[in-house]
C-alpha cells in the first residue's frame, strides 16, 4: 500500500513539472549568431544564385568567427571581425551597400557592447569611414564618451586609425535603385542591416550592429543600430542582443533592453522573453523586424515578425543559415 502511494506522488510530481524548456543550462565552449537584416524576404522573390550567395555570405561570416573562437580568441574579436567581413560585402545594408538618404547619400551606424563590464561604443551618421563597426569600438575602448555622431566621429574614428574612404565607395547601384523605388512608393526598402552576439571561452558575451538605416531617410535621422538598450546590448549574466527592422519602434519600445529585463527580473528564458517581445509586443503595436541573441549558456535564438530574415548560428559542433521562416 505504501509503494502504490509513493509511485502515486511520483507520478503527480512529475506531472507537475513545468514543461521543459528547450534551453541548455551548461555553458557552451563558444556560441555565435549572425543577421542580416529582416524585412520582405520570401521564397520566389529572388533567384537560386542570390539566396546561395546570401547562404555563402552568411556562412562565410560564421566561419570568420569560429575559427576566432574555437581557437580561443575573444568574443570582442570574433564580433568585429564577423561585421567587418559583413560591412565589406555590398549584399547586406551596411558598409558597402548601404542605402541611400533622401539626399541620395550613405550615413551608417553602429554600435558594439561588452557584457564583462557593459562598456559600449557607437557612431551615428557617419560618411566616410570604411568600417563602422571599428569606429564604435574605438569610441569604447578610446574615449570616455559610448555615442559620437556625424564629422565629430569621424574624426576622431580617423584618429584612432579606421580607414577613410570616399563617400562614393558606399555606392551600389542596387541600394540607389532602391531610393528612387521607395521615393516613388514602391515600398522597396533595402534590408540588410548586420548584427554579431559571440559568447567566448571565458563567459563574455560581445553584441554588435551595424548598418545604413532605412532607405529614403531625412534630416539626420538616427536608427536603433547605434543605441544601446535599443538595437544592441550585453551583459555576461544574462545574454547579448543584435536588432534589425524599423529603428523607431525597437527604440520607442527599448527592445534589446526589454528582453534582458524579463530575462534579468522574470527568469524568463532568452527564447520566452524574445518571442513576447518580437511575436507579441512588438506585433501589437505595428513595429516590424527581428533580432538575434544568445544567453550565458550559449541558447541562442532568432526571432523576427516579417516574412523573412537573414541569418545564421554556430557552436562547436553546428552551423547553420536561413533566409526564410
Ligand atoms: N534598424 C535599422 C534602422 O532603423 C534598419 C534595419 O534594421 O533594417 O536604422
Amino acid at each position: 500500500m505504501l509503494k502504490i502511494g509513493y509511485i502515486f506522488l511520483f507520478l503527480l510530481l512529475n506531472a507537475c513539472q513545468p514543461v521543459k524548456n528547450e534551453n541548455v543550462h551548461t555553458k557552451k565552449e563558444f556560441a555565435l549568431v549572425i543577421h542580416g537584416g529582416a524585412g520582405v524576404i520570401e521564397p520566389g522573390t529572388m533567384s537560386k544564385e542570390l539566396e546561395n550567395e546570401y547562404h555563402l555570405s552568411l556562412s562565410e561570416a560564421l566561419e570568420i568567427g569560429k575559427v576566432i573562437l574555437s581557437s580561443g580568441g575573444k568574443s570582442i574579436d570574433a564580433v568585429e571581425a564577423v561585421i567587418t567581413f559583413m560591412e565589406n560585402d555590398s549584399l547586406f545594408n551596411a558598409g558597402k551597400g548601404a542605402v541611400f538618404t533622401h539626399e541620395g547619400k550613405n550615413e551608417l551606424d553602429a554600435s558594439i557592447m561588452v557584457g564583462r563590464d557593459m562598456s559600449a561604443g557607437a557612431v551615428a551618421g557617419v560618411t566616410v569611414i570604411k568600417n563602422p563597426i571599428k569606429a564604435a569600438r574605438a569610441v569604447m575602448e578610446k574615449s570616455p564618451h559610448v555615442l559620437m555622431s556625424g564629422k565629430g566621429a569621424e574624426e576622431f574614428a580617423i584618429l584612432q586609425g579606421c580607414e577613410k574612404v570616399d563617400p562614393s565607395y558606399f555606392y551600389t547601384k542596387k541600394s540607389y535603385e532602391s531610393l528612387q523605388a521607395e521615393i516613388e512608393k514602391l515600398k522597396n526598402n533595402k534590408m540588410g542591416t548586420v548584427g554579431c552576439v559571440a559568447l567566448d571561452k571565458f563567459g563574455d558575451i560581445v553584441a554588435g550592429t551595424s548598418t545604413g538605416g532605412m532607405t529614403n531617410k531625412k534630416y539626420n535621422r538616427v536608427g536603433d543600430s547605434p543605441i544601446i538598450g535599443a538595437g544592441t546590448y550585453a551583459d555576461n549574466n544574462v545574454c547579448g542582443i543584435s536588432c534589425t527592422g524599423h529603428g523607431e519602434y525597437f527604440i520607442r519600445f527599448s527592445v534589446a533592453k526589454d528582453i534582458a529585463s524579463m530575462m534579468e527580473y522574470k527568469n524568463m528564458s532568452i527564447q520566452e522573453a524574445s518571442d513576447y517581445v518580437i511575436k507579441e509586443k512588438l506585433v501589437s503595436k505595428g513595429g516590424k523586424g527581428g533580432m538575434i541573441g544568445l544567453d550565458k549558456y550559449g541558447n541562442i535564438v532568432m526571432p523576427f515578425n516579417t516574412v523573412g530574415m537573414y541569418r545564421g548560428y554556430c557552436t562547436p559542433d553546428k552551423k547553420e543559415t536561413f533566409l526564410y521562416k
